[in-house]
């Protein structure tokens, strides 16, 4: 995960230059500790090896854009991102000590457009480097991502869908695309999620989310979190207990758990 890159394609832009690190979680929304990263095919029991993470000192990180994509259209949107996952800790955190509403969820101001652009943009990065040592392609699925982010806020509405979710778990979780199968319904998503929210992008009209999940329009001032403990066991991964002829499809190096460590 962290073979040392200098120069590469950036995988918001596709310029071909020197590349930054990239934090996911991004700075400021979580503290940034000691963690281990690991694939998520390890932890799922996929691969026949023991788990060996990756230790980082300072927070899970990748070195997989350039510096101008890095600061202007994640750095400038990033503070919205910390705001929300503040403001939204402290919300879940008195609506558990006192349940003094009767509400099952709590609900804040937000920025869809910068807070979706950030977390988006997060997404595209936390990879491998190995993306960046190819020429960038067009793709029906990363194409308008990678425009939204690049400033174009219509650039995802014919075909992406977003939504999130209260994530109640103590590692964090990027996956840059897995395809879902239900039946005859396959669908891509992407999902970046850390305390106390989970975030996930997916193929326009497919419905596949979690039980208890909003759906994220650009268009909202306003975000809901539904904080009811019966959608709990659906909020990690993968969403559903897989049954029938369900699964799930994922390349190895495009999804990672990390989680803090001791010193
Ligand atoms: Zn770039």
């Amino acid at each position: 995960m962290h073979t040392e890159i200098v120069r590469g394609h950036c995988l918001i832009c596709g310029t071909y230059g020197r590349l930054t690190w990239d934090h996911v979680p991004p700075q400021g929304s979580i503290t940034i500790t000691k963690v281990e990263q690991v694939h998520l095919t390890e932890v799922m029991g996929v691969d026949p090896v023991p788990v060996k993470g990756v230790k980082s000192p300072n927070g899970s990180k990748f070195k997989t854009i350039c510096k101008a994509c890095n600061s202007n259209h994640l750095g400038a949107n990033d503070q919205e991102v910390a705001r929300v996952y503040k403001e939204l800790t402290s919300l879940v955190a008195n609506h558990f000590a006192y349940a003094s509403n009767h509400l099952d969820y709590v609900s804040l101001p937000f920025d869809a457009v910068r807070f979706c652009r950030a977390m988006i943009g997060h997404i595209l990065s936390a990879t491998s480097v190995d993306e960046c040592k190819r020429e960038p392609v067009e793709t029906p699925y990363f194409t308008p991502l990678q425009n939204f982010v690049m400033g174009d806020n219509f650039a995802i509405g014919n075909t992406h869908d977003l939504y999130c979710w209260f994530y109640p778990h103590r590692h964090h979780l990027s996956a840059k695309m897995f395809a879902f199968k239900n039946r005859r319904n396959i669908c891509t998503i992407s999902v970046l999620s850390f305390f106390p929210l989970a975030f996930s992008i997916t193929e326009k009209g497919k419905g596949i989310y979690p039980s208890g999940a909003t759906k994220v329009e650009l268009t909202d001032d306003r975000l809901y979190v539904n904080l009811s403990s019966g959608h709990f066991p659906y909020s990690g991964f993968p969403f559903t207990h897989l049954s029938d002829d369900q699964m799930i499809l994922m390349s190895t190096a495009q999804a990672i758990v990390s989680y803090p460590i001791k010193e």
